[in-house]
């Protein structure tokens, strides 16, 4: 008999184990709380479960968890972790630190299945979903870590790793309803930023679901062709099918959409991209953050000179939408924006 992952059980599947094997339904509570709020990674450290019951459990299940294979640490305190699946498959997570927080920025799939094209993780191609134990996993290794090296819990945590967080939704939700409520992690939804590229039928999914964390659009251009240049998904899944998926979202949530947006040059350095772009966002209260481009090739994309920088800055500010100019963390250990690939 193949054993199941135990973590693939909700509480109430786990309180039905107990009651069919003989023992009380709140033994399944108990166990619950071992896998989700104390992380063990054996029924031997269950010690308020019977041995019999122990034994019982390890001949049905296995607990699977993720291991760190590789830690690097960057100049910047930026710490990358390659981590190990079950199955032999790595993704990356990292440690973001800043004076006064510490972020976690983790990844949702193995692989991307989309296509941007100055994206590291989208020449893997999507191998597997992650399931929410790993999702988790990665939180509760960063949040240790936090502890350990930088003398407090982990604060934020961002779905800008490897993967498009939307095409796993499900485990997604699991996921951060376990980062929500164990006991350990205890981190409030506005404090869960979840990056998507962009797919309009399931950002009105969240917006049915009322999910109560932030959402953040790695939007790029607001120019049709030049978006089906650099992310040819969009082809796909049209702009205004896209701005109207946000609409509805702020008309639902009432929250705040972050733009995430990289200015290249000769590619939307120009005027008419920013006059794009807030004509794009402006329907709703926006942050557009413009993001430093982090090399992956031969110079296919270059960072636009620091004028259209400003530029984009006086014109966003002066439509009133928030801009913020965020460098890179982590470089030196490609562990930046996009250089998530498995290099080590
Ligand atoms: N698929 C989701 C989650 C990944 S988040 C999404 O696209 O939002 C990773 C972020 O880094 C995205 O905003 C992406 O557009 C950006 N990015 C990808 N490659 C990059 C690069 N080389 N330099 C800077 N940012 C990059």
């Amino acid at each position: 008999m193949e054993k199941k992952d135990i973590r693939a059980l909700s509480k109430e599947d786990l309180r039905l184990f107990f009651e069919q094997n003989g023992d009380k339904a709140f033994r399944g509570n108990q166990v619950y709380e071992w896998l989700w709020n104390k992380g063990v990674h054996s029924f031997d450290q269950m010690t308020n479960i019977s041995k019999e019951m122990r034994e019982r459990l390890n001949k049905h299940f296995v607990i699977n968890h993720i291991k760190v294979d590789t830690m690097q640490k960057s100049t910047d305190g930026t710490i990358k972790n390659a981590v190990k699946l079950h199955d032999g498959f790595f993704v990356e997570s990292v440690l973001i630190p800043t004076e006064t927080r510490v972020t976690a920025c983790v990844s949702s799939q193995v692989g991307c299945s989309l296509d941007c094209k100055f994206c590291a993780t989208a020449r893997l191609k999507r191998m597997r979903n992650l399931n929410p134990d790993e999702i988790f996993d990665q939180v509760l290794t960063i949040d240790a870590q936090s502890r350990l090296f930088f003398g407090k819990p982990l604060r934020n945590v961002v779905f800008m790793g490897m993967g498009e967080p939307l095409m796993n939704y499900n485990n997604l939700l699991k996921a951060i309803e376990k980062i929500i409520n164990s006991d350990s992690l205890a981190i409030t939804p506005k404090r869960i930023t979840v990056s998507t590229s962009g797919i309009p039928k399931m950002i009105r999914k969240m917006a049915d679901d009322q999910v109560k964390f932030k959402l953040a659009v790695s939007l790029h251009s607001a120019i049709a062709e030049v978006r089906t240049k650099i992310m040819p998904f969009n082809e796909h899944f049209p702009l205004e099918e896209l701005r109207q998926s946000l609409q509805y979202w702020y008309n639902k949530t009432k929250s705040r959409i972050t733009y995430e947006y990289v200015v290249w040059k000769g590619v939307n350095d120009q005027k008419k991209d920013v006059e794009a772009l807030i004509q794009f966002c402006k329907f709703a209260p926006s942050k557009v953050n413009l993001i430093e481009y982090n090399p992956i090739d031969e110079g296919l994309f270059q960072q636009a000179d620091y004028s259209a920088l400003t530029m984009y800055q006086t014109m966003l500010k002066n439509a009133g939408i928030t801009v913020t100019i965020r460098h890179s963390r982590g470089k030196d250990i490609d562990a930046a924006c996009g250089q998530l690939a498995n290099k080590i």
